[in-house]
């Protein structure tokens, strides 16, 4: 199964009522979990690296190009439908740099931009990238974000059916990412409720994909009530840091014996292997929750 466009991996989701997860990673084995896991439940996936939290100099200087590499190669051999993607960029320049890096598709952290600018930079951004090939996700509207433990909710807005129809018409994206109460970087202790109505509306104004970030947070019987609403792309980052995380902190409560093998040696006592085991299962799980399982 080769690497797939993310459009048309979304026009399949949308036509068989479904969402493809986009599950970000953060090296080799995270990305290899997600593909295993996609195998498994045999589900489109899209795979890939984002700019949120990571250091902004090492994605330029490299970062970028290897995981994009990494990425592409790994969908090209998946058995399922894969896109790559390099998440959340965080300006044109990031963006445009990366392209032809291996990722099929492109996202911009524009929140608290100027309308001015979020208009012109990401129609820049569509006419670059179509022209080699690769897709855009625009956003419209601001999430809240969990820092800290505190919800901060200072410039966050939701997308108004209105302004998410005349940005894409503007700048040409081939899916929008919305604000509809869902919130950045949730472990626990808020929960989110997105307005399910308000993705209906913008689903019958706009003509792209819609996508839902946030996933981490969003209890799963709201996630599937958007899914159900016009949904086709939900993201989830910081709960599969959190279940890896939690994983290999259990792993290593105990000494490591034999460095050779708890460190980079693919057999069973692998401690990143099996951290990501768990990670690949609570992937399985949201995939069964977006609905995307037996779908490829
Ligand atoms: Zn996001």
């Amino acid at each position: 199964m080769p690497l797939v466009p993310l459009p048309e991996l979304l026009e399949h989701a949308e036509q068989n009522r479904y969402a493809v997860g986009y599950f970000e990673s953060w090296d080799v084995y995270s990305l290899e979990a997600t593909v295993a896991a996609a195998e498994e439940n045999r589900s489109p996936v899209i795979i890939g690296i984002g700019g949120l939290s990571a250091n902004h100099g090492w994605l330029r200087e490299h970062g970028i190009h290897l995981y994009g590499a990494v990425s592409e190669m790994l969908a090209k051999r998946a058995g399922v439908p894969v896109a790559t993607l390099f998440n959340e960029a965080d300006s044109f320049a990031e963006a445009a740099g990366g392209l032809g890096a291996g990722f099929n598709s492109v996202m911009m952290h524009t929140q608290g931009w100027s309308q001015d600018r979020l208009i012109a930079d990401t129609a820049a951004l569509v006419a670059a990238a179509h022209a080699v090939d690769v897709a855009v996700e625009g956003e419209i509207g601001a999430l809240a974000e969990v820092k800290d433990g505190v919800l901060q909710e200072a410039g966050a807005s939701y997308t108004t059916p209105e302004a998410g129809e005349t940005f894409v018409r503007e700048t040409n994206v081939d899916c929008l990412a919305v604000a509809v109460g869902n919130v950045h970087f949730v472990t626990g202790g808020h929960t989110p409720t997105v307005q399910v109505d308000l993705i209906r509306q913008i689903r019958d104004a706009v003509k792209v994909p819609l996508v839902l970030h946030g996933g981490s947070g969003t209890p799963d019987d709201q996630t599937r009530l958007a899914v159900a609403a016009g949904i086709t792309k939900v993201n989830v980052g910081t709960r599969l840091k959190h279940v890896f995380g939690q994983a290999l902190a259990r792993e290593l409560q105990a000494p490591v014996e034999d460095p050779n093998l708890a460190f980079g040696s693919r057999f069973d006592g692998d401690l990143n292997s099996r951290a990501a085991a768990a990670l690949a299962r609570e992937i399985q799980r949201l995939m069964d929750v977006f609905g995307s399982s037996g779908k490829a």
